[in-house]
C-alpha cells in the first residue's frame, strides 16, 4: 500500500536532530514562551523575509488573531467584509466569521484553483476591508492585479499561507507579500510540528505587538490586561522541532517539485486534467508552487479513487464539500458557485511528499495511465 502520507517516515528522517531538540527542551525545565520560541520566531521571520513573527497555538488562531488585532487597532470593525476564495479550506472562513466579519466568497480560477483576480472587484463594497488570499495547495496566489485592487480600494491583504511555507512570488516568499500572514504547522503541512502550532508573519510592528498581547490573555505586561485576549501559544517543544525542520524545508519542497514534474510529464490520460506545470523553480515564476497537494481533476473522480485504492494507492479529496454547502454556513446553502462546486466533485489529491520513492511514484503513474 502506498500511503497518502506516512508522517512517521517523514519525521524519522530527522530523528537524530529531533532527539537533540527534545533533550534540550526537557533539560531546560522551561516549556512555554522561552528561548526555543524566540529562536524559531526569529528564524521563521528571516526565512519569510518579514520583520516580525509571532508563534501561536495553530493556524486557525494565527488567522483569527490577525483579524482580531486589526479590530483592536481600529482598522477593521464588526460587520465589515472580507474577500475570500469560495473553494478554500473552511478554517480560512471561520477566522473571518468568528470575528463577526462577513466572508464574501469569490470563485477560483479553474486553472490555478486560486482566487480569480478578475472576479474580486465586482464583490467590493464600501464595507470591504481586506482580502484573505489563500495560497491553495501550495501555489502562490499573489499577483500584480491583486495588489492593484488592494491599493485602489485600500484593502489589507492577509495571506492564508497554511499550505505554502517557502513558496515564492518572484524573489519574495509567501508570508511577506501581504500586510500579515497566518501559517499553520499542523503535522501534515509542508512545515509540520509534532502537534499543533501556528505563526503570524508581518512587517507591521503595531499589529505584531497587538497579536502578541491578544494571544497572551490580552496582556503586554504581566497582570496588566489591555485587551480581552485569548491563550494561544506555540510550545517550546514544537518550536524546537520546527527549528530542526525549517532547515530542511527548501530541500523538501524541491523534492515535491521534482515529483510534481514527474507526474506532469508522465501521467497521460484523456480523462484527467493535470495541474498547471510550474514545477520549475525560477525566481521569475510568479506561480511558484511548493506542492502541499498535487491535485488532479477528472469527471470520473470517484471511479478513479476506487480503482487506485484497489491497486494499493491511497488518495484524498481536498475538499469534498465546499464551505457554502456546509451545515455550519446553512445561510449560504442556496448560493451558487459553479466552479467551486465542480472542483469539489472532480478534484483528487495524489500522494506527494519528501519520502516517496521512485518506484512508488512510478507505480502511481503506471496505474493511473492504465485506468480504463
Ligand atoms: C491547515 C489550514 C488552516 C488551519 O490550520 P490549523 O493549524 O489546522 O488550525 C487554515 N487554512 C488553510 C488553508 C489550511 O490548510
Amino acid at each position: 500500500m502506498i500511503d497518502f502520507l506516512d508522517l512517521k517516515q517523514v519525521n524519522i528522517q530527522y530523528k537524530i536532530e529531533l532527539k537533540d531538540a527534545f533533550k534540550r527542551v526537557l533539560n531546560s525545565g522551561w516549556y512555554i514562551h522561552g528561548k526555543e520560541v524566540t529562536i524559531f520566531e526569529e528564524s521563521f521571520a528571516a526565512f519569510c523575509g518579514t520583520k516580525f513573527c509571532v508563534g501561536v497555538g495553530n493556524g486557525l488562531d494565527a488567522l483569527r488573531l490577525i483579524f482580531r488585532a486589526y479590530i483592536e487597532i481600529g482598522i477593521i470593525s464588526a460587520g465589515d467584509e472580507v474577500i475570500v476564495p469560495a473553494n478554500t479550506y473552511i478554517a480560512s472562513i471561520l477566522a473571518i466569521s468568528e470575528n463577526r466579519l462577513i466572508p464574501v466568497l469569490v470563485e477560483p480560477d479553474i486553472n490555478t484553483y486560486n482566487i480569480d483576480p478578475e472576479k474580486i472587484e465586482e464583490k467590493i463594497t464600501s464595507k470591504t476591508k481586506a482580502i484573505l488570499l489563500v495560497h491553495l495547495y501550495g501555489q502562490n496566489a499573489y499577483n500584480k492585479k491583486i495588489q492593484e485592487i488592494a491599493d485602489e480600494y485600500k484593502l489589507k491583504i492577509i495571506e492564508d499561507a497554511a499550505q505554502a511555507h517557502g513558496a515564492y512570488y518572484k524573489n519574495k516568499r509567501v508570508g511577506s507579500l501581504g500586510n500579515a500572514s497566518g501559517f499553520s504547522f499542523y503535522p501534515v503541512k509542508n512545515l509540520g510540528a509534532l502537534g499543533d502550532g501556528g505563526a503570524i508573519t508581518t512587517d507591521d510592528e503595531e499589529l505584531a505587538k497587538t497579536i502578541r498581547a491578544l494571544a497572551n490573555y490580552g496582556s503586554h505586561k504581566k497582570y496588566k490586561n489591555e485587551h480581552k485576549g485569548i491563550n494561544s501559544r506555540l510550545d517550546e517543544i514544537q518550536a524546537a522541532i520546527l527549528s530542526v525542520k525549517l532547515k530542511h524545508l527548501d530541500e523538501d519542497n524541491q523534492k515535491r517539485r521534482r515529483i510534481a514534474q514527474y507526474y506532469i510529464e508522465n501521467i497521460k490520460h484523456p480523462d484527467i486534467i493535470m495541474p498547471i506545470s510550474n514545477f520549475q523553480f525560477q525566481i521569475s515564476n510568479s506561480l511558484d508552487h511548493v506542492w502541499h497537494q498535487f491535485v488532479i481533476r477528472t469527471k470520473r473522480r470517484d471511479q478513479l479513487r476506487k480503482y487506485l485504492q484497489e491497486n494499493g494507492i491511497q488518495t484524498i479529496i481536498h475538499y469534498p464539500i465546499p464551505p457554502h454547502k456546509q451545515q455550519a454556513y446553512k445561510e449560504w446553502n442556496n448560493f451558487s458557485f459553479p466552479i467551486t462546486e465542480k472542483l469539489s466533485k472532480e478534484v483528487l489529491s495524489l500522494p506527494i511528499n519528501s519520502i516517496l520513492e521512485k518506484s512508488e511514484i512510478h507505480r502511481i503513474v503506471t496505474s493511473i495511465n492504465k485506468f480504463e
